[in-house]
């Protein structure tokens, strides 16, 4: 009599995954050298994402790992305003993102057209725009800024007049404190929807329960939730922040996933999220098996049109400059 034998009884259902995962993690590493290709990953994106990246970072290091390959092919995690900076600064190579590719709901709270209309109303004021924007619209900025160099960039411009930014009014307000300079936010109502669900009655519930961790935030949370913070800033300059202090306890006002890595790379500190619900998932659609199918078939193409890309990579490179 034959007998039936299952794999998964053998072995056990959470081995087999394994077995699967460092399969497919093997056929990306064997694609990136055929393709001469890199993988840069957002902080935000899943763990096993980042752990084939070549570059993981915030919107800063994204910036810094894009304009400095000389690779051919370059495999963007994140969202789609990333997936176009990278693009716009490597017009002589291909770029490409996996699944369907992340929208981030910020970057398309500011049209073309409402910032061409605020340029018009304030003739006399710089255009400073958070990364977090389509490259249409950056293209009629002065410059270009991430949560990591804001108060910098801010700080060399609108010496005479209000200074143009946009889209984030949580930015807004942590430029306008942190550099004392007037700032007219374009639109007024522009928020992350995920920074922005953090209140201070949840972070005042979560400092309770831990009275003596340092609050560290992104810039993204509310002016209240920062004004509650001890440290703020970029997630990559939050990793260091907590890897330098003296602390031992922290409580993470951003998305889940920063207290996550943190956990991990600071196994002897501890990490208090706000909330485990605190997740975009925007930056959560790549996955192993998306990366493989976009390193096979070269696809998705992130493509920027010539003409917006020319335009958009003066801002960028400026910001380049500054930071
Ligand atoms: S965390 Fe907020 S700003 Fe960042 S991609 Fe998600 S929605 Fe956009």
């Amino acid at each position: 009599m034959m007998m039936i034998i299952n794999i998964n009884d053998l072995m056990g259902f959470g081995k087999l995954q394994d077995i699967k995962e460092e399969l497919i993690v093997e056929r990306i590493e064997k694609l990136k050298e055929k393709k001469n290709a890199i993988i840069l990953a957002h902080n935000f994106s899943k763990p096993e994402v980042r752990a084939v990246s070549d570059v993981v970072g915030g919107s800063s290091g994204l910036t810094t790992g894009a304009n400095e390959t000389d690779c051919d092919m370059i495999l963007i995690c994140g969202v789609n305003f990333m997936a176009e900076m990278v693009a716009v600064l490597n017009p002589d190579k291909k770029v490409i993102t996996p699944g369907r590719g992340g929208v981030c709901p910020l970057a398309k709270q500011l049209s073309y057209e409402e910032l061409l209309e605020a340029k018009k109303e304030h003739p006399d004021c710089e255009v400073l725009l958070y990364m977090n924007s389509l490259a249409k619209t950056i293209a009629l900025a002065d410059c270009v800024c991430t949560a990591n160099n804001a108060l910098k960039i801010a700080g060399t411009m609108g010496d005479n007049s209000p200074i143009l930014f946009g889209p984030d009014l949580g930015v807004s307000y942590y430029i306008s404190k942190g550099t004392a300079k007037d700032i007219i936010s374009i639109p007024d109502y522009a928020v992350c929807p995920v920074h922005n669900k953090i209140s201070v009655d949840k972070l005042t519930d979560v400092k309770t329960a831990h009275p003596q961790a340092t609050i560290v935030a992104h810039p993204e949370c509310r002016p209240d939730v920062q004004d509650m913070a001890d440290y703020i800033s970029s997630t990559g300059e939050i990793v260091n922040f907590c890897k330098e202090s003296g602390k031992k306890e922290f409580i993470v006002a951003a998305d889940v996933e920063l207290s996550h890595m943190l956990q991990n790379e600071v196994p002897d500190k501890t990490f208090y999220p706000v909330s485990e619900s605190l997740v975009c998932k925007h930056m959560r659609i790549s996955t192993l098996v998306n990366i493989v199918d976009a390193l096979e078939t070269e696809k998705p193409e992130v493509v920027v049109p010539c003409e917006i890309a020319d335009a958009a990579r003066i801002p960028i490179e400026r910001m380049l400059e500054f930071s």
